[in-house]
């Protein structure tokens, strides 16, 4: 099915919001600017398949009328170019887009707790390996 017969049938899924990249969150400073981005209502912060963070905002295009775009002719590149050669749009693959999904401060919050948590068991794993390691050593001498 080609995308005008697909979008045809929609929507206008891909029309109803914006998301831009934004660096990963890595100071305090950087992650209390996502906190301060998931303060607002109908914005979101993902991470997609690649690794990417983006900022996005949920919500709709001015040109969307009956659900198609009401002025197709003059569409912004983005659009146009939208969703790319051999790529899938969002109406088919739908939120598996999002490796991570964050709609408000909360989830970001508990998903900082837990990578915390990974790095603090990774931490524990590689001393508790390395003592192991200096053990077996001192047998050998
Ligand atoms: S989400 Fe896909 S099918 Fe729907 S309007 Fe956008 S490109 Fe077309
Ligand atoms: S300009 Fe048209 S194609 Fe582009 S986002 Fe708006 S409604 Fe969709």
């Amino acid at each position: 099915m080609s995308v005008v017969d697909k979008c045809s049938k929609c929507d206008a899924h891909c029309c109803r919001h914006i998301a831009v990249q934004i660096e990963k969150p890595v100071t305090n400073k950087e992650i209390d600017q996502v906190r301060w981005y998931l303060l607002h209502e109908n914005v979101w912060v993902s991470i997609d398949h690649d690794g990417n963070w983006l900022l996005e905002f949920r919500t709709p295009c001015r040109q969307i009328v009956n659900n198609q775009c009401g002025d197709y002719g003059n569409r912004p590149a983005i659009c146009r170019d939208y969703p790319g050669e051999n790529e899938f749009c969002e109406r088919e693959t739908d939120d598996t887009s999002y490796a991570v999904l964050f709609t408000n401060e909360n989830e970001f919050l508990q998903y900082l707790k837990k990578q915390n948590l990974k790095k603090t068991t990774l931490r524990t794993r590689i001393k508790k390996s390395q003592a192991k390691q200096k053990v077996q050593r001192n047998r050998y001498v």
